[in-house]
């Protein structure tokens, strides 16, 4: 437990709202498998304009809400992430967690795109506020890490590199790009995916993972055609094999005028680069009349990390 002095105004007693973004690895390098079964990644993250957000209220007891299209996929209980960040603020603070959190869920569930993660980063930064603890960004930063390696970066936002299990962050410039994401049927669940990475990579000789120079020039530059050239996702196979079908998604958006298509994370949600706002409706339109994807969504690049709303 931490101890600090308050300079705040002490808990507020009004609700306090997080919007948080979704990501999209425009890069996942995966080195082999550790001792600890975790791998060791080169991960360029990008956070994209589909945004959750959580909602926290003063409660007798720690209670979870959801509302939204895939909303009967969310754990209600002390497994969710956005709970188990109140619970670990709470505990550091040697407070009990008497909060009450909202999730409005629009980014897909199990997609790929952190989803979990967002509303974990995002339930943190509502606790916080709602009970005055002004906890400096460094601490806010450990326990994301210690929620799971994608939610420090649902935090800070914008683009950055992560490194380690993903959690290691440096953030990157990026130029601004348009996206169309196609949510597939059900989830695919990360942990499978990379246990059939590693059944897939058997016996061959997986490198060291690193970030691709000319990736991270073509995302500095906001050049669309040159993004759309360095995109590169190894988790791709490994959630091609376990989701065959995803193949066909990917080239309904490729034959609609994507300039690039891939895999979102570990899937299945798959992530189309456009070449501006307009070819990204057009792509968008030809995958929901394809009958390949459950749903589309159109997003701009960067967003913002886990933000405070006004009142
Ligand atoms: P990542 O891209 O970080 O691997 P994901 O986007 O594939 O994650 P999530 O949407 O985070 O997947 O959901 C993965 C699982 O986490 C869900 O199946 C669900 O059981 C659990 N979960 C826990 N908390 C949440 C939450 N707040 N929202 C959605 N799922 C949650």
């Amino acid at each position: 437990m931490t101890t600090r002095t308050n300079t705040s105004t002490g808990p507020r007693t009004t609700p306090v709202t997080v919007r948080v973004p979704a990501k999209v690895n425009v890069q996942l390098a995966v080195g082999a498998a550790r001792p600890d079964g975790f791998h060791d990644l080169a991960n360029v993250f990008l956070a994209v304009s589909l945004f959750d957000e959580v909602t926290a209220t003063p409660a007798d007891a720690l209670t979870v809400t959801c509302e939204g299209p895939d909303a009967d996929k969310v754990p209600l209980d002390r497994t969710n992430l956005a709970a188990r960040a109140a619970e670990i603020l709470a505990a550091r603070n040697g407070l009990a967690p008497l909060v009450h959190l909202h999730i409005a869920k629009n980014i897909p569930v199990a997609g790929g795109m952190a989803g979990g993660s967002a509303d974990g980063a995002a339930a943190l930064l509502a606790c916080d506020a709602l009970w005055g603890l002004n906890t400096p960004r460094e601490e806010l930063l450990d326990i994301c890490a210690e929620l799971g390696s994608d939610v420090p970066f649902s935090l800070v936002g914008g683009a950055a590199l992560g490194t380690g299990r993903g959690e290691v962050l440096t953030p990157v410039p990026a130029g601004s790009f348009h996206w169309v994401f196609a949510v597939a049927d059900g989830g695919l669940s990360t942990p499978a995916v990379f246990r059939e990475f590693d059944r897939l990579a058997e016996g061959t000789g997986i490198p060291e993972p690193q970030a691709s120079p000319a990736l991270l020039t073509a995302l500095a530059s906001g050049d669309p055609d040159a993004l759309a050239a360095t995109l590169a996702n190894d988790l791709q196979p490994a959630a091609l094999s376990l989701r065959p079908s995803l193949a066909a998604t990917l080239d309904a958006g490729l034959g609609a005028g994507a300039l690039a298509a891939l895999v979102s994370g570990s899937g299945p949600t798959t992530a189309f680069l456009a070449a501006d706002e307009e070819a990204a409706a057009k792509t968008a339109a030809a995958l929901e009349a394809s009958g390949t994807c459950r749903a589309t969504r159109i997003a701009s690049s960067p967003a913002p990390g886990a933000t405070v709303l006004p009142h």
